[in-house]
């Protein structure tokens, strides 16, 4: 079911307390290292601005110990500065999330303008979800939207509690949670076959629910990245010294007896001395790695395998990386795999941080369909959860 959007919400003349990512990738001094997140916002902002309405925003942004010096790189200052460049309008910094600063400030909000707020994550209430803390927040504004897919999974008082103060009928989602919505949507169930899943990245017990849920709509699921050694060992192939989860062994073959059918794994391996920069490197067949070498990317016969099923499907989704792309020597599976999602036809969408990284990284962020902006959030609604953050906000 859709759900509200701001474009819903009666906005002219009031506050609109939003709830937004901005916790972006930082400087070693905490200034912005990339703004991506503050523009994913702009078009929600821009909406309520242009319809007459002023703006609270408030996020989080790094992780806060509580000690005000080690947290000062925490603070929003910068992150206000660079939204006030952005956006081309002036932007108030509060230094306070709530109490008489936060009050000050939002009551002498006027139209077209916009507060940000300190980091959320200062107070003690924000992560425990607590009441008293959403209702001091809550009575900041006149309405509420969230925008920050990115922490839709977690019960904080900012996502889940806050909202609640409100009327349902002052509850919406903004843009960015919106489009999240819609793709998430189409690739748990309404996806174009022929559906095809690709993981890879770090760990196979990361994964192992989004496998298991992915498996009922996908055609076929193909596997790259360190989980194709574990998924090897498990069928008693050897795998050198490649990454292993030793502990997931029989998870590893409960899936493959599961839905094996589906899973593809690579022909051919790219393995390496050692697993850094400037290691000596071959490519060998699926059950050929040898002793002592590493498996650090998928194969040239694989690539071509994958970038076909690739170009013959109708929706692809992609999370983990093919090898360790941050080293250059076993960056083609990776670069390969986001190439081919480029020049596809299909509806196709990539999710979790370093696979999101990897398509920016190569250029290529712009001819997928999309790329999520929210790692832990992506995986968990692939995972087939719903949020609480969501639940809250009611549906049209
Ligand atoms: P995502 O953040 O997209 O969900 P993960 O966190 O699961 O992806 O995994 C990403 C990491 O997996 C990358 O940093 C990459 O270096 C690592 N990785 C992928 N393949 C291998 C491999 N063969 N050996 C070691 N590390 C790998
Ligand atoms: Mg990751």
């Amino acid at each position: 079911m859709p759900k509200r959007t701001v474009r819903d919400l009666d906005v002219s003349g009031k506050k609109a307390l939003v709830r937004v990512d901005f916790n972006v990738p930082q400087t070693p001094d905490g200034g912005v290292a990339d703004d991506r997140r503050i523009q994913s916002a702009l078009p929600t902002l821009r909406e309520i601005l242009d319809r007459g309405g002023s703006l609270i925003l408030v996020s989080h942004l790094g992780r806060p110990t509580g000690d005000p010096v080690a947290d000062r790189p925490f603070r929003m200052d910068r992150v206000a500065a660079r939204l006030q460049e952005l956006i081309g309008r002036p932007v108030v910094k509060v230094d306070d999330t709530v109490g008489p600063l936060a009050a000050a400030a939002c009551g002498a909000l006027k139209k077209g303008g916009i507060v940000v707020l300190e980091n959320v994550r200062f107070n003690k209430g924000e992560k425990k979800g607590d009441v008293g803390f959403a209702k001091q927040l809550a009575a900041l504004a006149d309405c509420y939207v969230n925008d920050a897919f990115g922490t839709c999974h977690r019960d904080e008082a900012s996502m889940v509690a806050v909202p609640e103060q409100f009327p349902p009928e002052k509850r919406a989602i903004g843009f960015l949670v919106e489009k999240e919505l819609q793709i998430l949507e189409t690739l748990l169930s309404a996806p174009r076959h022929p559906y095809v899943a690709v993981m890879g990245g770090a760990k196979v017990s990361d994964k192992i629910s989004v496998i298991e849920n992915l498996s009922k709509q996908v055609d076929k699921l193909l596997i790259g990245g360190a989980m194709t050694y574990t998924f090897l060992k498990a069928r008693g192939i050897p795998v050198g010294k490649s990454k292993v989860e030793a502990d997931k062994l029989d998870v590893a073959k409960g899936l493959l007896d599961r839905v094996g059918n589906k899973l593809v794994l690579p022909v051919d391996h790219l393995v390496a001395s050692k697993p850094e920069a400037g290691a000596e490197t071959k490519i060998v067949g699926a059950a050929e790695i040898p002793d002592g070498w590493f498996g650090m990317d998928i194969g040239p016969a694989t690539i071509a395998n994958y970038s076909t099923i690739i170009s013959q499907a109708g929706t692809v989704v992609w999370n983990g990386p093919m090898g360790m792309f941050e080293v250059e020597e076993f960056a083609a599976g990776t670069r390969a795999i986001a190439q081919a999602l480029a020049d596809s036809r299909a509806v196709t969408a990539v999710g979790g941080g370093e696979s999101a990284e990897a398509v920016e990284k190569f250029g290529l962020a712009d001819r997928v369909s999309h790329v999520s902006t929210g790692g832990g959030a992506f995986l968990e609604s692939l995972e087939g959860k719903s949020f609480n953050s969501l639940k809250v906000i009611p549906d049209l």
